[in-house]
């Protein structure tokens, strides 16, 4: 049999989301467990692909394999595609693996045309319904299967609101509905040179087309590079008979979610908008009323409504996000999915259901996402300040965190003022899919319009960006850029404070504070998250401040710190400026010897605050030219410190300067020229472990790291120099210090002569920023300016500065690793590059064997859930 490409939902129960989307997959098993859901038939992700593969066409055998399941609806449901009687409606909806919210298009009531409008509104006896839903469809078809802006037919309709002095769509009659129709039509064919299709069989092959299409459209490749779905997956089109919300009072639309998706909560949040279509409700056009209002209007209909959600719930173990629509006092779902939710809420749930025994605490661990697990740590206001403060306005509370910035009107303006280096709050009256870049740019959002499901609010959510949105209060003038609340007008030079956690807007702005996270349910995840996981994690910190932070997120040590972050401070760069311009050893002796205790006070407060754990402390990395003045007053002033003149002065900025400092005088290439430097920074580190020892009594092992390390004789030969000067200082003090030297693996040719290398190295870090620059052959600080058009060829789908890059630079530390551990067995392996803490690396490293990770203070929960999940998923 050849293969089968589409689907009936009874037919697709089992099949998966790799092959339905997750929408079909989610359908196909509602119908399994008996929800009242319209019936349709899911055309697969294979489908998508196919359409590619064959030059953006569906082959004519696809095509029957369509018609052929539309026939089968036909019979199922007793209704007509086209036909006189009862007409077949359906909607054409895109379904991807994982839902990718207002990315992609939809298009509702196909299969309307001059013909079954009539028979529809005959037999529904509202003829107002029936053009309603017609011009709605002549307007997503035109907008979306043709890809033409929809600002001309929007603005037909608002001009007969005005010319006859409507508020709203619902006011529009029938009469001027089938006007409206007939100029809609008009309009379509003066822009298409044809007639609108009336096939309803035409209708449905270009919508089908259009959504596997919209898979490619600029705003999902944005979403899709930020949430690192890969391009290759393609959507599934899910094609369901209607279900009219809006054929009168007793018909409604709304969506649910089984529990509250912005705090966790254990109950019910629904919304419902009676009267009306599910699109309205999406669109932020009108904001929906409480769930009440059903049980107020139909209570037999809320019950089964009730009833239902629980069952899925049950069903899916966990949070259900669904869209429903009653048609005269029938139910149906039309969707679920597994609901996003806030990390906050997120926590909450995983917790929640391990107690009701619905999960066990592995799948609560699975259920966090580490992508956004880090906005947990968002700060949000201070609570005095925020007691002293009064809200100006509120709305819903629809995404976490807390923010403050000036007034940005659009999404253009906030990404422009966001690049200048100002913080801005966007100010929308509702978001629409193409503000996307302007709500990343932006320290909060706040609409006007929509609830907690609309376009704002569900990608804000997504983002873990603060998000207050339906706040009716305040109003929004985009093209005068004005924003008003009461009597006050507030512009672009205005403070907003934006609270996401409770809704709230303040004028001017308010203190922020970082989170709890030892108690209540962080502390309980982290307990099972630390119970799982293999991988250690440390953390990257010059700087006691740093330290800190890591440690109170749960480092278990330094694995970086870069000691020449530690020589910018003012009154240290001068010092090194003396040690770079010596001419002879004695003069470096003399410059490092004013450098060497700073450094040693360093180390004591990192060793001291990392109370035991170790410290591991990289050897000088920057090419030199680096910490040369540029300013005259500057080179004046060195001269006269060095007793040079002005001319030497330059003629050594001159000297030192290098084509390609990245590849150039940096790394263990210093220690093996000025091996002074080394020695310095040995004792220093040394003599700060055997003073800590000394008073707390707790022993400090240092590990020392060489960097940049190319060659076995190489580190060997900067090794001699750290042993000598540091067996010297410790038999000096009778203190019993060990220590450990290792090195990074960050040029291809250590990862390659990993063996010989680790004959002389105790443990190897991957330094996966610079591995990643020269296996790539382009530089980590210029990729940036030509990456983006990597994207947006798909030759790359993530910057693998950020994500390692698996198949090429995660083969060269695969091999390292077992490379290095022939040699030495108990070889000590970590990485520090920026990978480290990417949760999508970490599953890599577990994979690889590493012993640790170790990446900024802010990650380190987040590495810490990542090698948790990745150990349930792969335990080694
Ligand atoms: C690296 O190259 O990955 C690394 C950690 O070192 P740096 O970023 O300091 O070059
Ligand atoms: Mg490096």
């Amino acid at each position: 049999m050849s293969k089968q490409y589409v689907f009936q939902f009874e037919e697709g129960f089992g099949k998966g989301k790799e092959l339905l989307g997750g929408k079909g997959a989610g359908l196909a098993e509602m119908t399994h467990i008996n929800v009242p859901i319209p019936q349709g038939f899911t055309i697969s992700t294979e489908a998508c692909t196919l359409y590619y593969e064959s030059g953006k066409n569906l082959p004519e055998f696809l095509v029957k394999e369509i018609y052929a399941n539309v026939k089968e609806v036909e019979s199922k449901t007793g209704k007509n595609f086209g036909g006189d009687k009862n007409p077949l409606l359906v909607s054409v909806r895109s379904g991807a693996r994982v839902s990718m919210p207002g990315m992609m298009d939809t298009i509702l009531n196909l299969g309307l045309n001059d013909k079954t409008v009539q028979v529809l509104a005959k037999e529904t006896n509202n003829e107002r319904f029936a053009f309603d839903s017609y011009r709605r469809f002549i307007l997503m078809f035109t907008n979306i299967a043709k890809g033409h802006p929809r600002t001309e037919m929007d603005k037909m309709l608002d001009d007969l609101k005005k010319a006859k002095g409507y508020k709203l769509d619902t006011e529009v009659t029938a009469e001027e509905l089938k006007k409206l129709v007939e100029e809609y039509k008009a309009y379509y064919f003066k822009t298409f040179g044809e007639e609108f299709p009336t096939d309803p069989y035409k209708q449905l092959i270009e919508a089908v087309t259009a959504v596997f299409r919209s898979w490619d459209n600029p705003r999902a490749n944005v979403y899709r590079m930020m949430n690192n779905i890969p391009y290759s997956w393609g959507t599934a089109v899910n094609v369901q008979s209607m279900a009219f919300g809006n054929k009168g009072e007793t018909s409604g639309t709304g969506v649910a979610f089984s529990r509250d998706p912005g705090t966790g909560e254990k109950v019910i949040s629904a919304e419902y908008l009676p009267n009306a279509q599910g699109e309205d409700v999406v669109a932020g056009i009108r904001t929906p009323l409480h769930i009440d209002e059903l049980k107020k209007r139909m209570p037999d209909v809320y019950k089964q409504f009730m009833d239902t959600i629980q069952l899925m719930e049950k069903h899916y173990r966990d949070m259900q996000d669904m869209e429903f629509t009653v048609e005269e006092g029938k139910l149906f779902f039309l969707q679920t999915r597994n609901g996003k939710r806030t990390p906050a809420a997120a926590l909450k749930m995983a917790c929640d259901m391990v107690d009701e025994g619905l999960i066990t605490e592995d799948e609560a661990v699975l259920r966090i996402d580490a992508l956004s697990f880090d906005k947990l740590l968002l700060p949000g206001f201070d609570k005095d300040e925020l007691k002293g403060a009064t809200p100006i306005a509120k709305g819903l509370a629809a995404g976490p965190g807390a923010g403050t910035g000036k007034i940005a009107f659009t999404a253009e303006e906030a990404e422009k003022r966001h690049a200048a280096g100002e913080k801005v709050v966007l100010v929308r009256a509702e978001t629409s899919p193409e503000d996307i870049v302007g709500m990343v740019a932006s320290e909060a959002i706040l609409t006007m319009r929509g609830g907690m499901t609309s376009h704002a609010a569900v990608v804000a959510r997504g983002m873990g960006k603060c998000c207050v949105c339906g706040c009716a209060q305040a109003i929004i003038d985009e093209e005068n850029r004005t924003l008003t609340i009461g009597d006050k007008v507030y512009t672009d030079k205005d403070l907003l404070s934006i609270d996401g956690s409770t809704g709230n807007i303040y004028y001017g702005s308010i203190k922020t504070v970082q989170p709890d996270l030892t108690s209540g349910y962080f502390g309980r995840l982290m307990a099972w998250v630390d119970e799982r996981r293999k991988l250690k994690v440390r953390t990257n910190a010059d700087t006691p401040r740093d330290a800190k932070q890591a440690k109170d997120f749960g480092a278990q040590g330094i694995g970086l710190c870069r000691t020449e972050h530690m020589f910018f401070d003012k009154d240290r760069i001068f010092s090194m400026r003396k040690m770079i311009l010596a001419d002879t050893v004695e003069q470096r002796e003399a410059a490092l010897a004013e450098i060497e205790p700073m450094q040693q006070k360093d180390f004591e407060d990192l060793y001291e605050i990392m109370d035991g754990l170790n410290v591991n402390v990289r050897l000088l990395d920057p090419p030199l030219h680096e910490f040369l003045p540029q300013e005259e007053v500057l080179i004046e002033e060195l001269a006269k410190a060095t007793k040079k003149t002005v001319h030497e002065v330059k003629d050594r900025i001159a000297e030192l300067h290098e084509a390609n400092p990245m590849m150039g005088h940096r790394g263990c290439r210093l220690a093996v020229t000025y091996p002074e430097i080394c020695k310095m920074q040995t004792s220093a580190i040394i003599k700060a472990a055997i003073n800590v020892t000394k008073k707390t009594g707790k022993k400090v092992e240092p590990e020392i790291m060489v960097p940049l390390v190319l060659e076995v004789k190489e580190l060997k030969f900067v090794k001699n120099i750290i042993c000598e000067t540091a067996d010297k200082l410790i038999k000096e003090s009778g203190v019993d210090i060990k220590y450990h030297v290792g090195t990074m693996i960050e040029i291809p040719r250590a990862a390659l002569l990993s063996d010989e290398i680790a004959k002389e190295a105790e443990f190897f870090s991957f330094g996966t920023n610079d591995l990643t620059q020269m296996t790539f052959g382009f530089s980590r600080d210029d990729a940036a300016k030509f990456l983006p058009s990597y994207y947006d060829t798909k030759i790359f789908e993530e910057d693998p500065f950020k994500t390692l890059d698996q198949k090429g630079v995660g083969k060269l530390v695969d091999m390292s690793v077992k490379l290095g551990r022939s040699t030495r067995e108990d070889l000590h392996v970590g990485v520090c590059g920026e990978t480290g803490g990417d949760p999508k690396s970490i599953e890599f490293y577990h994979n690889a064997g590493l012993d640790y990770v170790s990446c900024s203070p802010f990650r380190v929960p987040v590495a810490r859930l990542a090698a948790a999940q990745a150990q349930i998923k792969n335990p080694r």
